[in-house]
């Protein structure tokens, strides 16, 4: 049954201030009147609302102004909506207890041994608390559909259902979101992204995968299986049963262990490992011409050992993108690296769920 219009829109607006908070951090009623467009009763009817509920709190913050008065600050209580989150890596398992206003209350790691499953291991690290969540979120490296992982190079998966594996180990519904697709979520709401509407991160870890988000959010399909995108027809064998896919050709494993090593050998003059990062920079603009005519993003990261690559191989992978692309596509479109780095996953996991519990809010 559909809810009275007056409801309705008080769920809209609730929904919207506590997104708000979460998003910009403590504001002044003042400051929330003007962001959200409400007027300034309505705003301290949901402000009262809330506090009651033990979302919000009001505090006392700096003195602003000529005047140097304290502002009371309206700011989210964190322990009032948490979401567990966890990145899974072929050798490391991290998870983080995140509270509504993005403070991380817990966090721990473990190291993965070839053999362990890190689904088993997902239900150790999180020891219960993800039980209490409100929502739960595991980002990995592969192409993954809704809960499944179609193929993942780095993990050894093809088409395993994860979200329900995840269940059946912690006793609690999971979201699946890819490791790149995670980490644009991340740069996009953490990080210094959010001017992209169309925003492609790419992650190299023993596998390459690519995620494209559009205003933040992350979509389905939007998980790019950048790997296997073949750069060279009948070239190398991949571990995909293909040929000449772009992470065989550039032996993206090989990469992922010591991309220092080579950039390092390039940086001293060594013309042989000059000529391999300048083949794969190639390699790579060229997958990414394909991506790009595909989906047509605004900006691209570059993470994990990408962002290595990257930085010693810019002029080579923009003359191939160059080469692929229509002069349209690339007018706007901005390279560069991510500011998060390796937490970029993690964070953008956790605002995965975020998401989708303002958008039940609604
Ligand atoms: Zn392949």
């Amino acid at each position: 049954m559909a809810l009275p219009p007056a409801v309705e829109l008080r769920r809209r607006n609730r929904a919207a201030l506590l997104e708000q908070l979460h998003r910009h951090g403590p504001q002044t009623r003042a400051a929330l009147t003007e962001a959200l467009e409400l007027n300034r009763s309505t705003i301290g009817a949901l402000a009262t609302d809330l506090a009651e509920s033990g979302h919000l709190q009001e505090t006392t913050g700096q003195s602003t102004g000529s005047a140097g008065r304290p502002s009371t600050l309206v700011a989210c209580v964190p322990q009032s909506i948490t979401v567990a989150a966890v990145e899974i890596r072929a050798d490391r398992l991290r998870f983080a207890l995140v509270g509504l206003g993005g403070e991380v209350l817990e966090r721990s790691e473990t190291a993965l041994e070839d053999g362990d499953d890190p689904v088993s291991a997902v239900a150790v690290i999180t020891g219960g608390k993800a039980g209490d969540a409100v929502d739960a979120v595991a980002a990995m490296p592969g192409l993954v559909d809704e809960g499944t992982v179609a193929h993942s190079t780095e993990l050894g998966w093809v088409d395993r259902d994860v979200a329900a594996d995840l269940e059946a180990a912690t006793g609690r519904e999971w979201q699946v979101v890819d490791t790149a697709t995670a980490a644009a979520v991340g740069e996009w709401s953490r990080g210094d992204a959010h001017e992209a509407r169309k925003l492609l991160y790419l992650h190299g870890g023993r596998g390459l995968t690519a995620g494209l988000v559009i205003e933040g959010r992350s979509q389905r399909g939007g998980s790019i299986q950048l790997g296997h995108i073949v750069v060279e027809p009948g070239g190398r064998e991949c571990a995909c049963g293909l040929r000449g896919c772009l992470e065989a050709e550039m032996e993206a494993f090989v990469f992922a262990e010591d991309i220092e090593n080579a950039t390092l050998a390039a940086g001293m003059g060594d013309a042989a490992a000059r000529d391999r990062l300048r083949r794969s920079g190639e390699d790579l603009g060229r997958a990414l011409g394909a991506v790009v005519t595909a989906t047509g993003p605004d900006e691209i990261l570059f993470g994990g050992w990408l962002r290595e690559l990257y930085l010693s191989t810019a002029a080579p992978v923009r003359s191939a993108l160059a080469e692929t692309t229509l002069p349209h596509l690339r007018s706007k479109l901005r390279l560069r690296t991510p500011v998060l780095g390796d937490e970029g996953a993690l964070m953008g996991a956790a605002e995965t769920g975020f998401a989708a519990v303002f958008d039940r809010m609604r």
